[in-house]
């Protein structure tokens, strides 16, 4: 009888891992200890032979909890020691962490079945989870993940659940946030004039009653409040959006299961795994005809909606109940964060708030994703509840780091003991409240982490809250360039930083600072054994009225095409004489794809002001869609412009020609489309690149996506992102790999630190 020891890294704490090994020893009739420790899982256990203990590891990783991933594993023989069962022991708190932290978990299948059994002491009960389920990053306030590091501490648990906990045969054995009717979290329900007493089902009937009279209504999810109201109610979205001060832009809707998905929408077999995946995110799918919803409020010019599945219990319980889709929206007004303690500023929002007593620490709004038309390929709009913070396997390379990103799309990141943690999005920076919850994110998750970063990045844009923020630390602080820092992402999320050629990056955004003093976003770059160069871009146009033209792409429209395109019914005399003038007296210039996307909406009448971030792009793709729709996937050929000039205004000037000759809008849409991806065809083509890889919001543009797929030479790998979203999002994970490959080549791994993290 020997004794063996097995190390797990990865995320296994939170999904059940020991419950799982206990569960394994028994069958292979070992015995030994299984514990949680600050940097993984770790068995020691008798086994009979070498053979024996090498199958029961091979067992403990192939056969691991599904919400589970391992990084690294090892095993080793140890000192003999004798053990005659097998038990789950305490975790150890004690030395440094290096765990990625588990992100909350949707509500599993089991758990929604006992939720809707009426013979089952859980029947009903809002708070139901188990090992597979329930919240973790979001009710965290320490490491590892148990119930004294979460905000279910405060809730003891009855001799049933305790049972359950104990009892190696049941589901919710070792489940840290166990609770039932008889422990657990309670309800409480609010409206202006204060809270009401009765009991939890009376108080969920209330919700009920409220959303069928139109009302809205604040439920506390995971990651913080949601306002709720009926989707086929115009009068109820039109307030919605009234209160939430968001004249256009989409809202969600949340559907009790996925056959009323199916009734309402048309979600690919890829979407419909997504929606039902333990992240469980909002999915963007095209609506069915003849569906239940107030489509011209819910989601205003666009054939797409957000929809989700309850993750939640207590979503599933009203979900159920109500039986038809809800609109769901984070409780915050435009620009502002999300609202996840109860406040009275909720009632301003909605006419009646469903509390309850259990504590959000990590405040996240819910994740997005789209799948692009016709190829099914995943794009991650944003990534929060379910996806963060925990990002990819281990490494070293970026320790003591600390990144603040950019400013639009809020997220920072540190490097720490072998892992990488970005941020959920943390909105945009721009707003005092937002900036004060980055603050406070970006505080708690360090303290808790415990890391000690030694350089700080941050990007060249001086006026940014985050480059302020960077320099309050007595720290190293260094710039990166904001498309270098996209770059430099996407790159490390394919392992291409030591890729033994040269690799093209397509970086296409609506602004960041370049080095020469415009605002860039029309790039085209080179990495190539830790070296970055701008190759190109589309030429440079006056940027009118500062940051007003992200606003309106009219602005964009004659900043391109001047005076004489015909423009002026879009403006009144007044406005037309003085944004002419400031375009001649404009000295910053711009390369923005973002700008360009706009000014072809405007052109082709499809907007000319928009209310919220990338509207004219989003319209302008839809446009696209359609002529592909109906005539098939080939392509209606491109604009033709010399591609080795790149020349904005003659392509601009083109488009216009072709509107002004009436042809289909649709087929202009989908020309521009396809210029965009043979200028990127010749990039490659004049430089022999066999790699090319994408970043920047533009690439949110699910079209523009498959276009490139379809018409690459099949010789030619593309990169986009996959864990994180292709917005400035992943700007903080760039900023640091730019440091770590570009500016010093060497990991910064103190002595002293490697110490540490061993
Ligand atoms: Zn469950
Ligand atoms: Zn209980």
């Amino acid at each position: 009888m020997q004794t063996y020891r097995i190390h797990i890294e990865g995320i296994v704490q939170g999904v059940g891992f020991r419950p799982f090994v206990k569960r394994l020893a028994e069958r292979f009739e070992i015995s030994g200890t299984v514990q949680n420790g600050l940097d993984g899982v770790r068995i020691i256990f008798n086994a009979k032979d070498p053979d024996h203990a090498q199958i029961f590891l091979d067992t403990c990783v192939s056969e691991a909890p599904k919400q589970s991933r391992i990084d690294h594993y090892s095993m080793e023989l140890v000192d003999s020691e004798r053990f005659d069962q097998f038990e789950l022991c305490l975790s150890a708190g004690q030395g440094v962490l290096n765990a990625p932290i588990t992100p909350d978990q949707g509500l599993c299948k089991q758990c929604s079945e006992e939720l809707l059994d009426p013979a089952n002491i859980r029947y009903g009960y809002p708070f139901i989870s188990c090992t597979d389920c329930g919240p973790r990053y979001s009710i965290l306030n320490g490491m590892p993940f148990d119930r004294e590091t979460t905000t279910m501490d405060l809730f003891p648990m009855c001799s049933n659940c305790e049972k359950e906990y104990n009892n190696v045969d049941n589901r919710r054995f070792y489940s840290q946030i166990n609770s039932c009717p008889e422990c657990g979290i309670q309800l409480s329900l609010w409206t202006a004039s204060g809270e009401l007493e009765m009991t939890a089902q009376e108080k969920v009937d209330e919700v009920i009653k409220a959303l069928r009279s139109g009302f809205i209504v604040a439920v506390k999810g995971i990651g913080g409040f949601l306002l709720l109201c009926d989707a086929s109610n115009t009068k109820s979205i039109q307030l919605l959006r009234e209160r939430k001060v968001r004249p256009d832009k989409p809202f969600a809707v949340l559907c009790p299961s996925l056959e009323s998905i199916q009734s309402n929408f048309i979600p690919s077999t890829a979407e419909q795994k997504a929606l039902q995946s333990a992240a469980a995110p909002i999915v963007i799918l095209k609506p069915r005809k003849g569906n239940l919803l107030d489509l011209k409020f819910v989601s205003p010019g666009l054939d797409s909606v957000g929809t989700m599945l309850p993750y939640a219990p207590l979503l599933k319980v009203i979900a159920n109940q109500f039986m038809e889709p809800l609109v769901a929206t984070s409780a915050n007004k435009s620009g502002q964060p999300l609202i996840y303690k109860y406040a009275e500023e909720l009632l301003d929002l909605a006419d009646i708030v469903l509390d309850h007593n259990r504590e959000v620490t990590f405040p996240q709004d819910d994740s997005v994703v789209r799948f692009t038309p016709f190829t099914d390929h995943q794009i991650v709009m944003r990534r929060s509840r379910g996806l963060a913070p925990s990002y990819m396997a281990k490494s070293n390379e970026l320790d003591g780091l600390l990144a603040v990103g950019a400013e639009m799309k809020g997220t920072f990141a540190v490097g720490h003991c072998d892992q990488v943690y970005i941020s959920q999005y943390l909105g945009q920076l721009g707003s005092f409240d937002n900036q004060e919850n980055y603050k406070y994110v970006l505080n708690k998750l360090t303290s808790m982490i415990g890391c000690n970063p030694e350089v700080v990045l941050h990007d060249l844009h001086e006026q940014y809250f985050t480059t302020e923020l960077a320099s309050e630390y007595t720290l190293e602080q260094i710039s990166v360039q904001h498309h270098e820092a996209h770059m430099m992402a996407v790159l490390y999320e394919h392992s291409q930083l030591e890729s033994n050629e040269p690799v093209l990056g397509v970086v296409w955004d609506g602004t960041g600072a370049g080095t020469d003093g415009a605002v860039w976003g029309s790039e085209y770059m080179v990495y190539d054994d830790g070296h970055i160069d701008r190759l190109a871009h589309w030429d440079y146009f006056p940027v009118i009225a500062g940051d007003k033209m992200s606003k309106e792409p009219r602005l964009s429209a004659l900043a391109i095409l001047g005076e004489n395109s015909g423009l002026e019914k879009k403006f009144t005399n007044q406005e037309w004489s003085y944004y002419s003038k400031l375009r001649k007296q404009e000295s910053l210039q711009t390369s923005s794809m973002g700008r360009i996307f706009d000014a072809v909406a405007s052109v082709l009448g499809l907007i000319d002001v928009s209310s919220y971030e990338g509207q004219a792009a989003m319209l302008l793709e839809q446009l696209a869609l359609k002529f592909y729709i109906e005539n098939g996937p080939n392509s209606p050929g491109s604009y033709d412009i010399p591609l080795d000039s790149l020349n904005t205004y003659e392509l601009l000037d083109m488009i216009l020609d072709d509107v002004c000759q009436e042809i289909e809008p649709n087929k202009i849409a989908a020309k521009f489309h396809e210029t965009l991806v043979s200028s990127i065809s010749h990039m490659i083509h004049i430089g022999q690149f066999q790699k090319v890889a994408f970043s920047g919001g533009v690439f949110q543009n699910g079209l523009l996506v498959d276009l490139i797929q379809f018409r690459m030479e099949d010789h030619v790998q593309t990169y986009f992102h996959q864990q994180l979203s292709p917005n400035d999002e992943n700007i903080s994970l760039g900023q640091m790999v730019h440091y770590r490959y570009i500016q010093s080549k060497e990991p910064l791994k103190t002595f002293k630190q490697q110490e540490q993290c061993v």
